[in-house]
């Protein structure tokens, strides 16, 4: 079953075009990394994804239903921000079950779902604390852990890591990767880490000025990167 498909979403805001005929499917359970400059459109084409902005035209389909006209909230997808966007007046708990709250979960659901992510990312002894008090790498695991009761089929992760040292970037790398394996979800993931890119992805997705410039395995395009700029990207010889 394919998770995700974009026929030809094009974007543009106001004469500004900044996604071009995107083509782009992501299979049930794959992890897809998007990498490209800064600027060439890769935030912008999450939130498309996400319905956070509208495509100008084309489709997104979401477990083969197209979702244009759906709300992000209804939209099974869970997005994690590089700038965490917790609540502070929130403690990790209160920030974990928002989501749950808005969509009406019982009681019973949400205290398992939480119990269940803070587990699963060490964050049991934070629960009642709120962000001010937790260091960054805390803040980011709050914010997955916020995605993750979700129970989202698709989580779309906006260079998550970028925010923090480089010691909890390989540490907090590594758990996105046993989560995946844990859960039963593709992930999109936009990062301009190559290592992250090499390691994560099942198929990389290269992008420039808003439009698809190659899309392979990581050794695929680290092998036969069709041009330079791809080549750059992935640390290749060129
Ligand atoms: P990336 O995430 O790859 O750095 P973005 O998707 O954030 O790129 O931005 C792509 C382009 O779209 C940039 O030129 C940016 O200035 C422009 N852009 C993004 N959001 C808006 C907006 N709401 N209004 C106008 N231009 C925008
Ligand atoms: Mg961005």
């Amino acid at each position: 079953m394919t998770a995700l498909k974009l026929s030809n979403v094009c974007k543009s805001f106001g004469k500004t075009e900044v996604l071009r005929n995107i083509d782009l499917e992501v299979d049930e359970g794959e992890f897809v990394v998007f990498v490209g400059p800064s600027g060439c459109g890769k935030s912008t084409l999450l939130r498309v994804i996400a319905g956070l902005e509208d495509a100008t035209e084309g489709s997104v389909e979401i477990g083969g239903e197209m979702v244009n006209q759906v709300p992000p909230a209804k939209r099974g997808i869970a997005m994690v921000f590089q700038s965490y966007a917790l609540y502070p007046h929130l403690t990790v708990e209160g920030n974990m079950a928002l989501g749950l709250k808005q969509e009406g979960q019982p009681r019973a659901v949400i205290e398992e779902r939480v119990a269940k992510a803070s587990h699963m990312l060490s964050l049991e002894d934070y629960l009642k604390r709120r962000p001010s008090e937790l260091s960054g790498g805390q803040r980011q695991r709050v914010a997955i852990g916020r995605a993750i009761v979700r129970e989202p089929k698709l989580f779309l992760f906006d260079e998550p890591l970028s925010n923090l040292d480089a010691a909890l970037r390989m540490k907090t790398r590594i758990e996105i990767a046993s989560l995946h394996k844990a859960l039963d979800a593709s992930m999109i993931y936009v990062t301009h880490d190559q290592t992250e890119a090499m390691t994560l992805a099942d198929k990389i997705v290269v992008l420039r000025d808003g439009a698809v410039e190659q899309i392979g395995a990581p050794m695929e395009l680290y092998n036969n990167p069709a041009n330079r700029f791809v080549a750059g990207f992935l640390g290749a010889p060129s």
